[in-house]
């Protein structure tokens, strides 16, 4: 599932290709996918739009039309957003084609369509995407090691579990709350309540930097982002210890772990993080 680095790297690519143009025809190929309001009304409602900005929260995009209106995205665990010429060949699962001005289209495709879109009006309460429910952002200056004590200081559950929590900060996955945690050298299962005021300091300062360095290392140019339709992105040979089971631990050697938190899973070095 895409996480903040990657919904980031996404807007990042699209702002450049979307941004200041008019949306000529909207297209829901399946219906699905618009949560809110109906597919009819979603395509009606856009029509002749201009596009002003794109902006992230947590691992939601908000495309902000000129009128006011925004669309809320989320990607989930599959999803794609591109921009193509017209006569780029329309994969299999797409969903979503925006027809923008100057021959270029934005498309969405899921392969398991859990992705989702709401159309929001100018004065609406978004009492649908989820978006008014999320913590601080990583990068927030209210995001500090004070913040986080008090958010940890009542709970009993693992470390792990709570930094998947979007209610106590935004953007972390699986993945990048197993690399945070490594860099952090904290056991995933440790209760987040037990953390000293020191730890909850480093950590509230690695999140962001774990974060950033995965942001910079995503980078990839429209084009390659095009051929991979989207995907491809993700810094994977980067990651330290997601995913790696058994290899030696870059910091110590011994072999990492794997442990089930919370129902997911997690992969750790029994001899650095404690
Ligand atoms: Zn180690």
């Amino acid at each position: 599932m895409p996480e903040l680095p990657e919904v980031e790297t996404v807007k990042r690519l699209l702002a450049p290709q979307i941004v200041g143009r008019h949306i000529l025809e909207g297209i829901a190929l399946h219906t699905q996918v618009i949560a809110h309001p109906g597919a009819d009304a979603f395509c009606d409602a856009l029509r002749g739009q201009r596009v002003q900005g794109i902006d992230r929260k947590g691992k939601f995009l908000l495309m902000n039309l000129e009128s006011g209106d925004y669309i809320v995205i989320h990607l989930r665990m599959t999803g794609s957003l591109y921009v193509a010429p017209p006569d780029f060949p329309l994969e299999k699962h797409t969903h979503i084609v925006l027809k923008l001005e100057g021959d270029r289209e934005l498309r969405f495709v899921d392969m398991r369509r859990f992705g989702r879109m709401w159309l929001l009006g100018k004065d609406e309460e978004d009492s649908f995407s989820g978006v008014k429910k999320l913590g601080p952002e990583p990068f927030a200056a209210e995001f500090n090691g004070s913040y986080l004590q008090d958010a940890l200081s009542n709970k009993s559950r693992a470390i792990k579990d709570c930094l998947l929590d979007q209610h106590i900060v935004t953007g972390i996955g699986n993945i990048y709350s197993d690399e945070i945690l490594f860099a952090s050298k904290i056991h995933p299962q440790r209760p987040a309540s037990s953390l000293s005021a020191k730890e909850c300091q480093r950590l509230s300062k690695l999140i962001p930097q774990v974060l950033l360095r995965a942001i910079e290392q995503n980078r990839i140019s429209p084009e390659e982002y095009l051929k991979e339709k989207g995907q491809g992105y993700r810094s994977t040979p980067f990651f330290q210890v997601y995913g790696k089971k058994g290899q030696p631990c870059p910091a110590c050697g011994e072999p990492l772990c794997r442990v089930m938190v919370a129902g997911r899973s997690s992969t750790y070095c029994p001899s650095c993080q404690k």
